[in-house]
């Protein structure tokens, strides 16, 4: 096993040509999408107005196990994937640990993170359909970067709505999204009924994840030739980001290693869900039984702390309910956090795993993630971002697990994308002014008090 590069990439015919669908092999499915007027699962007629018609059969279907990546897809891939699995030699060596440690690396594009997986296979669905263009929300940047590539590839308009705190703290994301070609408005805007509704509420507010969300699908629901895209959460997105898993898998493979543990950060879920899914396969059928972790921030601890309930999936309370473990729709996590993991609830489907113990979870305070974000700068080379150091974080936690024990674990994680544009957090850890909010019981009670009664 010590015969193995400190990089493998699979060869274009190697990579996977279909998508894998987890659900179709879990024996409790994640539960429906509810219509928040009838509480009776949403039915693709109901969807069909705000998402893409073949990404409603991709959200309903709970038998398929694998959908073809269809050519132009896999042709956008092929320009940035396959994504390498690295073998973490250097890190391994530093912490003196007999575990074996890899990382699946997603930074390897423009928008730098996994996000363009799912974002180029929205768009082409939307342009498949004969659609105009499409709309979405981002919060720190991520996903609207990601879909702007996406939109502009496949020709498509792209009309963005940006948390407006982040809108002017981050205003680098924001010209990168222009450049391919979308609009950007900061979000709660005067341009939508929802985003008025929420000023004369809240005047002065910065926004949320959840109002932009709300003004996008009032926009793409009222706008011709529009449809609403969505960067996690969805069982579409995880499907998608199946390919990391795959991808993981086929490497690991060609050295016969199945891994003991795969961890990995959750905002929404998707990046996690999919690097899981063939691991989570072999666990649900009884091939091989490895350890998954999920790694949530202390300030937004979704599946830690919080409940397993139908809830809003935004502010607005215009999306279907999902069930979810959740903090509630009005969650505001602290707001100097990493943008990508500040979603108040999780994925149904990871959400179903963990409820029946298939899945860990655990949470870490911010300068803890950092500490880990910059000791794998120094030895790994890469400069991560601080969502993906949630998880770098719990893999170091573990390997120095296995050197107390003497254990040598295979460890995988997922390292989902880089920290460029999120110097102003390294700014913070580096001055000392980063702060580690962690929410009181009774706050996160408050925020569970609104939860719809399903
Ligand atoms: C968005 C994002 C995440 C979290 O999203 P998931 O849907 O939970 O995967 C993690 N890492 C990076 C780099 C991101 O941009």
């Amino acid at each position: 096993m010590n015969n193995i590069p400190y990089k493998t990439y699979l060869t274009e015919d190697e990579m996977p040509k279909a998508w894998y669908n987890l659900r179709a092999d879990m024996i409790n499915k994640p539960a429906p999408l509810l219509n928040p007027g009838t509480l009776k699962p949403m039915t693709a007629e109901e969807l069909a107005p705000v998402f893409c018609d073949e990404l409603v059969k991709q959200e309903l279907d709970d038998t398929t196990a694998y959908f073809d990546i269809p050519d132009e897809v896999f042709n956008f891939y092929k320009m940035y994937r396959p994504a390498p699995l690295v073998r973490a030699y250097c890190l391994e060596e530093k912490l003196k640990t007999p575990a074996k440690i890899f990382y699946k690396f997603e930074g390897n594009n423009t928008s730098g993170s996994h996000k363009l997986n799912s974002a180029i296979a929205q768009a082409y669905y939307a342009k498949k359909q004969g659609l105009k263009g499409v709309t979405t929300e981002t919060g720190a940047g991520q996903w609207g970067t990601a879909l702007s590539m996406a939109c502009s590839y496949m020709d498509l308009d792209c009309k963005v709505y940006m948390v407006k705190v982040s809108y002017e703290q981050k205003p680098f994301r924001r010209e990168v999204m222009r450049t391919y070609g979308a609009s950007v408005t900061p979000s709660p805007s005067m341009s939508t009924e929802v985003g008025k509704k929420i000023l004369e509420a809240h005047p002065g507010t910065t926004g949320s994840l959840g109002c932009a969300i709300s003004e996008a699908v009032e926009v793409a629901t009222t706008t011709e030739g529009y449809r609403y895209v969505l960067g996690s959460v969805l069982n579409q997105v995880l499907l998608h980001q199946s390919i990391i898993g795959l991808e993981t898998e086929a490497a690991l493979n060609k050295y016969g290693i199945k891994p003991d543990i795969v961890i990995g950060c959750a905002g929404g879920g998707s990046n996690l869900g999919g690097l899981i899914a063939p691991f989570m396969r072999d666990k649900i059928k009884g091939i091989h039984d490895a350890r998954i972790i999920a790694v949530e921030p202390s300030s937004c601890p979704s599946l830690t702390r919080g409940k397993y309930a139908y809830d809003f999936c935004d502010t607005g309370m215009v999306c279907p309910l999902a069930k979810m473990y959740t903090l509630g729709s009005n969650y505001i996590p602290a707001p100097n956090h990493a943008g990508g993991l500040r979603y108040h609830g999780m994925s149904s489907t990871l959400s179903q795993l963990y409820d029946d113990g298939l899945m860990e979870a655990v949470s870490v305070p911010q300068t803890k993630v950092f500490e880990a974000a910059e000791m794998f700068a120094r030895i790994e080379g890469i400069l991560p971002a601080p969502e993906s150091s949630h998880a770098i974080k719990v893999a170091i936690d573990e390997a120095l697990k296995c050197k107390e024990t003497g254990e040598e674990k295979t460890i995988v994680f997922g390292l989902t994308g880089t920290g460029y544009f999120d110097m102003y957090a390294y700014e913070a850890f580096h001055d000392k002014t980063m702060e580690d909010y962690i929410p009181t019981d009774a706050e996160i009670a408050a925020s569970l008090a609104s939860l719809p009664n399903v």
